[in-house]
């Protein structure tokens, strides 16, 4: 059992943890995060939000389906199955738990991965207890995420009178332009697993107080949100050649941010099987393999090993009234302890 306090110049320390029974194969993670978003206004609660009230059982709290519910259901089905056991594992199991997901995510999961691998661990799956379920327990398995990338479009002209446009070259024109090129055409159809990729403009901006002078400048920022048609690489260079066609000539530049949310997929298989397969025993419903919705810690840790994503009913999560039945808590738990016997039969 390691407590692991991560720093980074700008950033908060954050503790986190990794433990592990078993020396022996194969090696299955659970991972998880206890940090929470804000409670926001405490007193539209109906019970306070760090309080873990339990009223017709229902419990309430922040963090009670994002995900620290979790994490103590994967924690429950461990002691279970180890009890089953004579407390000795099969194989190995470990518990992958930051305080760091929620915010910056720098000195987290990507820090515990390193430092883990570092010391020689090697995991062969992973199953993160990020609350997945849209309606009821059992809707939706995630088997991958799809990928994020933010830039700005910048369109450089030359500021002149509104009244002499000739001796004046205004960026407007020609950013309305690049926009309508870049979002005339889907980017793709959609992947065998993933919808369709989508590239979303959230701001356009020129800044311009006086309604009678050209401004020198224009810029639109757009989100992408990307599937396994594409990599980080080809999309920037798709997205580029799209704004070349439309600017004629003129000249406009794209700044990337860094990201580091790429697309994945767990190609579904044994493991896949494994976790829908407990699914649909406990719950009655065979789960969708989805890889839809934001990005998750999955993308850091799916340089590792394979993961797969599991979790509550994610209906309240970072709402007002954050909670999760009490039966929903022992139903994950039964899941994951059928995980745990069918993975280590
Ligand atoms: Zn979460």
């Amino acid at each position: 059992m390691h407590r692991l306090t991560f720093s980074e110049p700008g950033a908060d320390d954050v503790e986190n943890l990794f433990a592990r029974i078993g020396v022996a194969g194969p090696h299955l993670v659970f991972a998880g995060h206890t940090d929470v978003v804000p409670p926001g206004d405490e007193a539209r609660w109906r019970h306070p939000p760090f309080a873990g009230v339990v009223a017709d059982d229902v419990l309430y709290g922040r963090g009670a389906v994002d995900m620290k519910g979790a994490i103590a259901c994967e924690l429950a089905a461990v002691l279970d199955h180890l009890a089953a056991r004579g407390g000795k594992p099969k194989g190995s199991i470990s518990f992958l738990v930051t305080g760091d997901e929620e915010g910056v995510a720098v000195n987290g999961t990507v820090k515990l991965l390193r430092w883990a691998a570092a010391r020689g661990e090697k995991f062969d799956h992973c199953i993160l207890g990020e609350p997945t379920n849209p309606r009821q327990l059992g809707d939706m398995v995630k088997i991958g995420r799809r990928g994020s990338l933010n830039g700005t479009l910048i369109v450089t002209g030359t500021a002149g009178h509104a009244a002499y446009p000739a001796l004046a070259d205004n960026p407007v024109h020609r950013i309305v332009a690049i926009m309508a090129a870049v979002m005339a055409e889907p980017l793709d159809a959609g992947s065998a697993h993933f919808e369709p990729s989508n590239l979303e403009f959230t701001s356009v901006d020129v800044g311009n107080k006086t309604v009678n002078v050209i401004p020198p400048e224009a810029r639109a920022r757009f989100n992408v949100r990307f599937n396994d048609r594409h990599t980080l690489a080809s999309l920037k260079t798709l997205v580029q050649a799209r704004a070349r066609t439309a600017a004629q000539g003129g000249h406009f530049h794209i700044e990337w941010e860094p990201s580091n949310a790429d697309v994945f997929l767990t190609t579904p298989g044994p493991f896949v099987d494994v976790v829908s397969s407990a699914v649909a025993a406990v719950t009655g419903r065979r789960p969708d393999l989805s890889t839809s919705g934001g990005t998750s810690d999955a993308r850091f840790i799916k340089d590792y090993c394979p993961v797969v994503e599991f979790g509550l009913v994610n209906a309240t999560m970072h709402k007002v009234d954050e909670c999760v039945d009490t039966a929903d808590l022992v139903a994950l738990t039964t899941i994951y302890r059928r995980i745990l016997d069918w993975y280590f039969a």
